[in-house]
C-alpha cells in the first residue's frame, strides 16, 4: 500500500452544460419530488445487476439494496453491492453527465407533455430536488480500487476525495433539506418504495425489511403461469380479496419490448371508474400510475401493470424519438385487448355472455371513444333480446329483415337503413313490446345510460344502421292504413272529434295527440316520444347519475280510435257529459303514462284520484 494517507480532497466543477441541470430539476420535476429515491434505488439495482454480470460467481442471494434512514443526522443514505466507482469513473459518470439533451428536452416537451415530463427522472441528480447536500462513498469492484468520496450542495462546485467503504459498492447519502423534511419518515420511504420498487430484481431493505416481495408475473411466458398465478398476483398487486374476470397477459419483443398482464376487474355499478389502475414500469420500475400517453383512457377501467423497457425513465437518455413509440405502444395494447375480446368471443361466446354486464360498460366507452377500438370491436357488441337471446347487430338485423327499410326509388345503390328496435326491458313498455313480439320483431334491451351514447356514436359509424326506441313511433304493422273515415253532419270525422276531445281534457300544448285507427282494440292509447328529442334529454342528463332521468314533457299521445274506452269518451261528450270526458280522457293519459315510468308523489295522487271518480261513475 502506497498511498496510505488520504489525499487532500479535489475540488473542482462541474462541467459540460451543468448550468442547466439543476433549474431543470426544480422547475420541471418539482411535483415529482419522490421519484429521487426511485432514481437512487435503480442505480444501486443497475449497479447490483453490473456486477453479477462481471463477476459471475456471486450468487444472487449476497446482494441487496439497503435504505437507511437517520432522522438525527436528516440523511437517507441508499447502499449497494453493485460494481461501485472509482473516483475516475465518478468524475465521468457523475461530474461529466451529458446534459446536452436536457435543454432540447425542455423546449420541446414544455408545453404538449408536461404530465410525462414530471414522471421520468434525471437519475442521479434528482436527489437534488430534496438536498442540500449529497455525497458518495464508492469502492469499485476492480482490483487495487480505493473507495472515493464525493460530495456537492447542489451548486456547480464538488469535492472529490478518499472515502470510506471497505466492501465493494456504493453508498449514497442524501442530507434533506428543510423544504423536504416529509422524507425523514419511515412509513412515507415505505409507502414510496413499495410504490417505486416492488418489482426489482434484488431484495430492498428498510429498516431491515425486504419491502419488495412480488416477482413480477408479466415477465415470464405465458404459457408457464397458472390461472391461479395469475389470480393470487391480482390479489398481491392491488390488496383485493375479489378475484378478476378474466385478464390479458401482453407478450412482445418486437417491434418494441413490452410485457404487462392486464386485469378486468368486476365493475361493482356504472360509475366504478376509479377501480382501474394500469401501471407503468420500465425494466421492473415503476414509473407512474395511469399515463394517458401509453394507455388510452378507457383502458384505465382495467388494472395491471406494463413493463416497457425501451421508455427510458431518464430526460438524459433521449426521450427525443419516443414520441412516435408511444403512439405506437398504446396502438398495440388496444389491439391486443380487442383481440383477447374477439378471441373469447369466437372461442366461447357464452362465456362472453356471460361476462358481458361486468365488461360491457368498458368496452362500449372504449367504442365511443376510440377508432381502432370500434373498428376491432364493431362485430361483436352484443344485445340481449326480448326473445332473451344474445345477439350482434349483425345477427340482429340477420333474424329481422322486416325492420330493413325498402330503398327509395331512387336510390340506385339500393342500400337499405336497417332499424334496431331497443327498450329499457321487460318491466316498462310491456304494450310496445307485446306489439312488437306479434309483429314477430325482436327487440334489444338497454342496460345502461351510457347506451343511448353509444347508439349515437354508432349510427355515425355505422350509416345504414338506425336504432329506434319502441315508443319512439306507431309500427306501419299495426295501424289500419286502409280504412276509410267518413265525415259526420259536422263535417268532422271521428278521428277529429277524438283529437278535440283528448286536446281539450288534456290541456297541455307539450302533448301532440294523434288518433290512429289500430289493430290491437285494446289498447286506448300510447305515448310516443321523439327519438332525438328524448335523446338529446337522456344524454345531457348522463353525467352523473345518469339513469335517474325524467321523461321529456313533449311527446305525442297515439290515442286508439278502435278502442272502447275512446269511443265512450266520445259518446261521453256527445251526451253533454264533458266533464266526465275530460276525466276518462286524462286517466287514458296516465295509463299510457305509467307504462313508461312509475309516478312520482303528486302524479300518483292525481292518478289514483281520476281512477275513483271513474269508479265512482261506473
Ligand atoms: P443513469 O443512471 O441514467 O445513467 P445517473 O445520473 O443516475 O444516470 O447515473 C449516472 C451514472 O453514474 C450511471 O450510469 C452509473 O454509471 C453511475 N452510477 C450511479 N449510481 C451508481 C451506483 N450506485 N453504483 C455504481 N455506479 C453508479
Amino acid at each position: 500500500m502506497s498511498d496510505t494517507k488520504p489525499k487532500k480532497p479535489e475540488h473542482g466543477s462541474l462541467s459540460i452544460h451543468t448550468d442547466n441541470i439543476f433549474p431543470i430539476i426544480k422547475k420541471w420535476l418539482y411535483s415529482e419530488h419522490d421519484i429521487f429515491l426511485r432514481e437512487l434505488v435503480s442505480n444501486a439495482v443497475d449497479a447490483t445487476s453490473k456486477r453479477k454480470a462481471a463477476q459471475p460467481k456471486h450468487a444472487d442471494d449476497e446482494f441487496k439494496v439497503v435504505v437507511k434512514l437517520d432522522k438525527d443526522a436528516r440523511t437517507i443514505s441508499v447502499s449497494d453491492s453493485g460494481i461501485g466507482m472509482t473516483g475516475d469513473e465518478i468524475k465521468k459518470y457523475i461530474n461529466q453527465i451529458a446534459f446536452s439533451g436536457a435543454e432540447e428536452f425542455v423546449s420541446k416537451f414544455k408545453d404538449r407533455q408536461a404530465s410525462i415530463i414530471g414522471h421520468f427522472g434525471l437519475g442521479f441528480y434528482s436527489s437534488f430536488m430534496v438536498a442540500e447536500k449529497v455525497t458518495i462513498d464508492s469502492l469499485s469492484y476492480k482490483p487495487g480500487a480505493k473507495a472515493a468520496l464525493w460530495e456537492c450542495d447542489g451548486t456547480t462546485e464538488y469535492t472529490l476525495g478518499r472515502g470510506e467503504r471497505t466492501e465493494v459498492g456504493t453508498t449514497v447519502t442524501v442530507h434533506i433539506n428543510k423544504e423536504n423534511e416529509q422524507y425523514l419518515d419511515e412509513s412515507k420511504l415505505r409507502e414510496m418504495l413499495e410504490r417505486y420498487c416492488n418489482f426489482m430484481p434484488y431484495p430492498i431493505e428498510l429498516s431491515g425489511n425486504v419491502i419488495n416481495q412480488t416477482e413480477a408475473l408479466w415477465l415470464r411466458h405465458p404459457k408457464d403461469v397458472t390461472d391461479d398465478e395469475y389470480k393470487q398476483f391480482y390479489k398481491d398487486m392491488f390488496h383485493e380479496w375479489e378475484e378478476p374476470l378474466f385478464w390479458i397477459h401482453l407478450n412482445v419483443d418486437f417491434p418494441f419490448n413490452l410485457k404487462g398482464i392486464l386485469y378486468f376487474p368486476r365493475l361493482r355499478n356504472e360509475l366504478d371508474y376509479h377501480r382501474g389502475s394500469v401501471k407503468l414500469y420500465c425494466n421492473n420500475v415503476f414509473v407512474a400510475d395511469n399515463l394517458k400517453e401509453f394507455v388510452p383512457e378507457f383502458l384505465l377501467l382495467l388494472r395491471g401493470g406494463i413493463d416497457v423497457p425501451d421508455i427510458s425513465l431518464n430526460v438524459s437518455r433521449s426521450f427525443l424519438q419516443q414520441d412516435a413509440q408511444v403512439r405506437k405502444i398504446s396502438k398495440y395494447i388496444i389491439k391486443k385487448v380487442a383481440d383477447r375480446l374477439n378471441e373469447l368471443f369466437r372461442e366461447d361466446r357464452k362465456r362472453f355472455e356471460e361476462l358481458w354486464d361486468d365488461i360491457q360498460q368498458f368496452i362500449k366507452f372504449g367504442v365511443i371513444t376510440n377508432e381502432d377500438f370500434f373498428e376491432a370491436m364493431k362485430d361483436i357488441l352484443v344485445f340481449k333480446t326480448s326473445k332473451d337471446e344474445w345477439v350482434t347487430l349483425e345477427e340482429y338485423k340477420e333474424r329481422n329483415p322486416q325492420t330493413a327499410e325498402k330503398p327509395a326509388e331512387d336510390d340506385k345503390d339500393g342500400l337499405t337503413t336497417h332499424k334496431i328496435y331497443y327498450s329499457p326491458g321487460e318491466d316498462t313498455q310491456v304494450t310496445y313490446l307485446k306489439l312488437m313480439s306479434d309483429q314477430g320483431i325482436e327487440v334489444i334491451y338497454t342496460t345502461s345510460a351510457i347506451d343511448t351514447h353509444l347508439f349515437q356514436n354508432l349510427e355515425s359509424k355505422l350509416p345504414f344502421t338506425r336504432f329506434v326506441r319502441i315508443d319512439s313511433e306507431v309500427l306501419d304493422g299495426i295501424v289500419n292504413t286502409d280504412k276509410k273515415e267518413l265525415v259526420d253532419a259536422d263535417d268532422k270525422t271521428e278521428s277529429d272529434k277524438v283529437k278535440a276531445v283528448f286536446e281539450r281534457a288534456l290541456d297541455n300544448e307539450q302533448i301532440t295527440v294523434e288518433p290512429k285507427s289500430l289493430k290491437t282494440p285494446e289498447i286506448p292509447a300510447m305515448v310516443v316520444f321523439n327519438e332525438h328529442m328524448r335523446r338529446f334529454q337522456e344524454m345531457s342528463h348522463l353525467m352523473p347519475g345518469g339513469d335517474k332521468m325524467d321523461m321529456p314533457a313533449n311527446h305525442t299521445l297515439v290515442v286508439n280510435t278502435e278502442n272502447a274506452s275512446v269511443k265512450k269518451a266520445l259518446r261521453l261528450d256527445a251526451a253533454g257529459s264533458a266533464e266526465n270526458a275530460d276525466i276518462l280522457c286524462r286517466y287514458l293519459h296516465q295509463l299510457a303514462l305509467l307504462e313508461q315510468k312509475a309516478f312520482d308523489g303528486q302524479q300518483l295522487q292525481a292518478f289514483i284520484a281520476n281512477a275513483n271518480r271513474i269508479l265512482g261513475m261506473l
